[in-house]
């Protein structure tokens, strides 16, 4: 068996995905880092140093497996559709269909047996179709969802109950190894930039009590995501865009930003001490 992992080097998702493959199963394993349209050169970069460094780390204490790098071209025009079913928001989704044909080009390239697909609880939280990867539907090739299972597949009968038992990032980053886990604790704005997603991302599992399933199952709920997918108002619901305020005020901060200047300079201060303590300051 030879499987094709999608591996951003910072993102939670895939390196819990490479690690569980590569210690949980003796299957062949190519890392595929992608160099996207829609991500800006000095991100990028910024990815590319993490994929080195998480490949380093995976190759000297776990097993050797293939690296390849490949550029996802825009090959489809922009696409908007509702951000869950009966919304009356929309976003522009046509990013999923040009990763599609490019992971489909190289698993053709590397005759690969299966993809593994990085989606996870927190990526539940917009229509059905995208919250998991279905296998021959998606595109000619099989997915595995390492958030939920290494062999069994997502299927049209099976996805409801899929969606509700995979793990999420808070859960994931828990059960990797300190070294993995500190190459992936980490943000460009180093702590910096007030109210930023991606630092109070990781600080959720650095300052809330829970253990990682516990803080699974509270963001989820937040999000109206996973398990607790029926509690989002059709009408007001708008995805991905409140993301950052949930996690903000599961750090204690409300919204409007503005009226909590101080609180939020605490955070980006404790965001920095993370970042200090995993050797990315
Ligand atoms: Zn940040």
């Amino acid at each position: 068996m030879k499987i094709l992992v999608p591996y951003s080097g910072l993102g939670t998702n895939s390196t819990y995905g490479m690690y569980r493959w590569l210690t949980e199963t003796d299957h062949e394993v190519v890392a595929m880092f992608l160099d996207i349209y829609y991500s800006s050169d000095e991100y990028t970069a910024f990815e590319r140093e993490h994929f080195v460094r998480g490949v380093d780390w995976l190759k000297k204490n776990t097993r050797d497996f293939e690296v390849v790098e490949r550029v996802c071209e825009r090959k489809y025009p922009p696409f908007y559709e509702p951000v869950r079913e009966g919304s009356p928001f929309n976003e522009e989704t046509s990013s999923s269909d040009n990763m599609r044909d490019t992971y489909a080009e190289v698993a053709e390239e590397f005759k690969v047996n299966a993809i593994s697909s990085g989606k996870s609880g927190e990526d539940t939280i917009g229509s059905l179709h995208k919250s998991a990867s279905i296998s021959r539907r998606d595109s000619d090739y099989n997915y595995l969802h390492p958030s939920w299972s290494l062999t069994e597949e997502v299927t049209l009968e099976n996805r409801d109950q899929v969606i509700k038992e995979m793990s999420s990032k808070w859960s994931q980053r828990e059960k990797l190894p300190q070294g993995l886990r500190n190459i992936i604790t980490d943000c460009q704005c180093k702590g910096k930039k007030i109210g930023c997603y991606f630092c109070s991302d990781l600080l959720l599992n650095e300052l809330r009590p829970e253990t990682g399933q516990e803080l699974d199952d509270l963001i989820l709920e937040k999000l109206c995501a996973g398990k607790f997918r029926h509690l989002a108002n059709p009408k007001t619901f708008n995805g991905l865009s409140d993301r950052a305020y949930r996690y903000y005020e599961l750090l204690g901060s409300n919204y409007p930003f503005d009226d909590n200047t101080e609180i939020l300079e605490e955070l980006s201060m404790k965001a920095q001490e993370m970042y200090n303590k995993a050797g990315n300051l």
